[in-house]
């Protein structure tokens, strides 16, 4: 039973130290300042930054060259590790009309269940997935906080104890795969609007503002005396929702913020809408915006139901938007607004959030193809008369922007002072072939190659090589442990 193994820290460490450090590199091609740029040098320092990134010189004496072009790796701005568990199983129609509530009451089912155990066997399959699919850091959306009793079954919040098991588990799957991390604790208190607390199969959710800002500073602690050489795990903090959260919450966890960001889910679904505005006669991203004192450090993750008032207010506050296109689709929860958040300039990044896809290129081609389909013209997001005539690469060079704040970093990608980490791609994959460097993002994103990327770099260090992930088939067999002990479970 994967549930009494102790998997903690020393395999983190085992698996960093595993890693080989990349130091002097030299691409033929690198997308440098949001655009390709010829012949660069890209030199990663011992405390996993980029030293040096200078394009249209010759490789240097005992650089590693490498075998295609290098993209900056993006962040994952939003995901729920345990869903992973749940993914592709929710594709029957148990009711009359399946819907977003009637999903989350299975997606319930399988969270009830999780160890801390299996927690960190899910996450590190996830994060094998999410480095190979483009993905070099992930912030974990935390909600799944109380861990189980004895007999299997969800604890009472005022029985629980510490709520940092679960976490823990977290990031040391991050720190056994390499996968970047930014940890965001979240307050969870009631069922919904008007509700005084949480329905019993919310009960593992539970924590207040002052537990969730504990939590924050117990998990920087943990992160500080870290000895895995994989990059330090960052914490913020994060609101579940206006429905889960209380008014009095939101105004004490941003007392105790500070430059972290702030995460929240946020008009995801029309009847979060509805109830929002009954229970304050303000739609929710409304509500936010004249209450929550809103920055550059908060996050709304979907956003999908927005007036256009809105969007110039979250515009005006400098927040940024986390769309989740394969989940959104998954949940049947609409289509966000993608030109008029484009257009007003807000940041914008990409989740995986329930993890049905684990790939940054299917998540942008999803993100534009229900932009076609709903409006019935083609490449939406591109802007030539801004001269960003390419969809993919406008859509990249946002993310790849809007990430780096989600995930609260200030400097992000291909240039010195970033954390170095990179992409490269491999030009062999059929749909790449003979394509030209000004065409070859929009391939990768609408052409579908199945293995975009053969060597993944974080923090100075290679996670995968040639396709192969060290470790992958013993995290694989653990996974598919874990799987089998959560779906034989009768309880
Ligand atoms: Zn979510």
């Amino acid at each position: 039973m994967i549930e009494k193994d102790s998997r903690g820290a020393g395999a983190a460490d085992g698996g960093a130290g595993a890693r080989e450090r990349a130091g002097l590199l030299w691409a033929p091609r690198a997308w440098v300042g949001n655009r390709w740029c010829e012949r660069v040098v890209l030199e990663a320092g011992a405390d996993g930054t980029w030293q040096r990134v200078e394009a249209g010189v010759p490789p240097p004496p005992g650089a590693s060259i490498l075998a295609g072009p290098a993209l900056p790796g993006l962040v994952n701005a939003h995901c729920h590790a345990f869903q992973r568990a749940f993914a592709g199983l929710a594709e029957r129609r148990q009711v009359n009309q399946d819907d977003f509530w009637s999903w989350r009451d299975s997606m319930y089912r399988v969270a009830g269940r999780v160890g801390v155990a299996q927690q960190q066997a899910i996450a590190a399959q996830l994060y094998v997935e999410l480095l190979r699919g483009g993905f070099t850091h992930t912030c974990e959306f935390h909600y799944l906080h109380h861990a189980r009793d004895a007999a299997g079954g969800a604890i009472a919040p005022e029985a629980s104890g510490t709520p940092r098991a679960m976490a823990q588990a977290i990031a040391a799957a991050a720190g056994e795969t390499g996968m970047g991390l930014t940890l965001l604790p979240a307050v969870y208190e009631r069922a919904g609007f008007g509700q005084s607390g949480p329905r019993d199969d919310q009960r593992r959710f539970v924590a207040d503002a002052a537990a969730v800002l504990r939590l924050r500073d117990e998990l920087r602690a943990d992160a500080a005396v870290a000895t895995g050489a994989g990059p330090k795990v960052r914490v913020g903090i994060a609101l579940h929702s206006l429905r889960a959260a209380t008014p009095a919450a939101i105004e004490r966890l941003q007392a105790g913020s500070d430059d972290a960001p702030i995460h929240i889910h946020v008009a995801e679904q029309l009847q979060e809408v509805d109830d929002c505005l009954e229970a304050t006669g303000l739609r929710p991203i409304d509500w936010l915006c004249r209450n929550a004192a809103l920055d550059r450090r908060w996050q709304l993750v979907h956003a999908t139901h927005a007036t256009t008032a809105e969007i110039e207010a979250v515009a005006r506050s400098g927040a940024g938007v986390v769309l989740c296109p394969s989940t959104e689709a998954n949940l049947g929860d609409g289509i966000a607004d993608l030109p008029s958040w484009l257009k007003h300039g807000v940041a914008l990044s990409l989740g995986s959030d329930s993890n049905v896809t684990r790939s940054a290129l299917e998540e942008l081609r999803l993100l534009e193809y229900s932009q076609r389909l709903a409006r019935r013209v083609r490449c939406v997001a591109a802007a030539p008369q801004e001269f960003e005539p390419s969809t993919a690469e406008r859509l990249w060079s946002r993310v790849l922007r809007g990430g780096a704040a989600a995930a609260g970093f200030s400097a992000w990608g291909l240039q010195a002072g970033a954390r170095a980490d990179l992409l490269v791609v491999d030009t062999s994959a059929p749909s790449l072939l003979g394509i030209a460097p000004s065409h070859a993002l929009d391939a990768m994103v609408f052409s579908s190659p199945n293995r975009p990327f053969r060597d993944v770099l974080v923090a100075g260090r290679w996670v995968t090589r040639e396709h192969r992930t060290p470790g992958a088939a013993a995290i694989a067999a653990r996974f598919a442990e874990a799987m089998q002990e959560l779906w034989a479970d009768p309880s």
